[in-house]
């Protein structure tokens, strides 16, 4: 007989509660023969009871407990009630909602436990995916609000997707924009905003005010992306056209829409928040996002001038608003705001201390070094390993980008500070 496969559960919410509870671990491993063995019949050997569990994670999907589990599956048991960004992630994400982009493979029926103020019905995801770039799907986005009264648009992307984000926009019946509100005047963000201006005349841009001037007259822009992003990127993202100075300015209430901007700067000095009811368009202020199997994968976004105190009170400040729904510029729909707004703080501070402890590796080692730094203390970004193989090249690029500005905040601390961060 050969020997039966170990598989391990994991639990989530009040389950991992009642194993810690009982000095266990989150993470549990059990026999499963060949025949496999019911969610049912694992619960009760692992003491869980019936009632706490809503359904159970088989490889990527959501089932009830009766299901037969195979052995060597990837198995999660989901507590009745989760909230926010696991429910989402998870796949047990509400039916009827259809923002965020989802993956219909990872949605599952089941209610909803609780309702928004806002209509997230009349909020779109529009993905500015860019085929020339290996890896670049399900990042750049587009975030459509079709109101009663008003349409606005949250960061149209490149020059390259315009094109395609018009068709969409213009599929979804929408024929008039009244704004554009632009989260940060970074290339894939606004790069295309004078592109669009040109389908839709009638609409006003919004901006930080440090940012208006180089839309008006973008060529310092585009140097500067040149220099940044390097000659492929910046060319499949195609030129900045201008916009024009009369349809572009900061305010901090727009209009008949109600929606507030906030100054976040962090990822970039010139970086806005916008808020909607209780909906925060949060662009790249708690970094990037991509959606996996379980769990969640955030890494901080963090180019130089980082600064984090800076950083760090512009997140304080967007949990002080209590917003109950997140949308990340890179990438989707986060039903639990405020958590993942603290994943975001954990992770800067987090991240500035591996900084300053690997900051003596060898300069060719360090940034592998402070990956595995980073594997080994952050549950959430080790979820790196859940990502598709292009969407991990894609972010294992990116790990530099956000060190550079680490590195450098750093090396800018007097040496006592530098290692009371190394010493934790
Ligand atoms: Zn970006």
């Amino acid at each position: 007989m050969p020997e039966p496969l170990m598989t391990s559960i994991r639990m989530y919410g009040c389950l991992h509660t009642i194993r810690k509870e009982r000095g266990l671990s989150s993470v549990a491993e059990v026999s499963i023969p060949e025949q496999g063995r019911t969610g049912r019949d694992l619960a009760r050997e692992l003491d869980l009871p019936l009632e706490k569990i809503e359904g159970v994670f088989i490889d990527h999907r959501v089932y009830g407990l009766d299901r037969l589990i195979p052995p060597g599956a990837d198995v999660a048991f989901v507590p009745t009630g989760v909230p926010g960004p696991h429910r989402y992630m998870l796949g047990i994400y509400a039916a009827g909602r259809t923002a965020g982009g989802s993956d219909r493979e990872h949605e599952a029926a089941a209610p909803s436990c609780r309702k928004a103020s806002l209509d997230l019905n009349r909020l779109t995801c529009i993905d500015l995916n860019q085929p020339l770039l290996e890896g670049f799907r399900r990042f750049i986005s587009s975030w459509l609000y079709r109101g009663e009264k008003f349409t606005l648009l949250v960061d149209p992307g490149p020059l390259s997707t315009i094109p395609h984000l018009v068709k969409e926009m213009r599929r979804l019946g929408v024929e008039r924009l009244d704004h554009i509100l632009l989260t940060h005047i970074h290339i894939d963000h606004a790069g295309g905003t004078g592109a669009l201006l040109r389908e839709f005349p009638e609409a006003r841009v919004i901006c930080h005010p440090e940012g208006v001037r180089h839309l008006v007259a973008p060529a310092k822009l585009w140097e500067g992306s040149r220099k940044v992003l390097g000659k492929l990127l910046t060319d499949v993202y195609g030129e900045i056209l201008p916009v024009p100075a009369d349809k572009i300015w900061f305010k901090d209430i727009i209009g008949e829409t109600g929606v507030r901007a906030f100054l976040t700067p962090g990822h970039a000095q010139h970086h806005l928040c916008f808020l909607l009811e209780d909906l925060l368009f949060a662009g790249e202020v708690a970094g990037v996002r991509s959606e996996v199997p379980e769990g969640i994968y955030i890494r901080p976004a963090t180019p130089p001038r980082f600064e984090l105190e800076v950083a760090l009170d512009s997140l304080d400040r967007m949990i002080a608003l209590a917003p109950r729904t997140m949308v990340f510029a890179h990438h989707g729909l986060a039903d639990d705001a405020v958590d993942h707004l603290q994943i975001a703080r954990r992770q800067l501070l987090l991240w500035v201390q591996g900084v300053a402890e690997t900051a003596s590796v060898d300069e060719s080692k360090r940034e592998e070094a402070l990956f595995r730094w980073l594997l080994e203390r952050d549950e959430i970004y080790r979820n790196i390993h859940q990502l598709p193989p292009d969407i991990h090249a894609r972010e294992r690029i990116f790990l530099g980008n956000t060190l550079r500005g680490m590195s450098e905040y750093v090396e800018s601390l007097p040496a006592e500070e530098r290692r009371a961060l190394s010493d934790g």
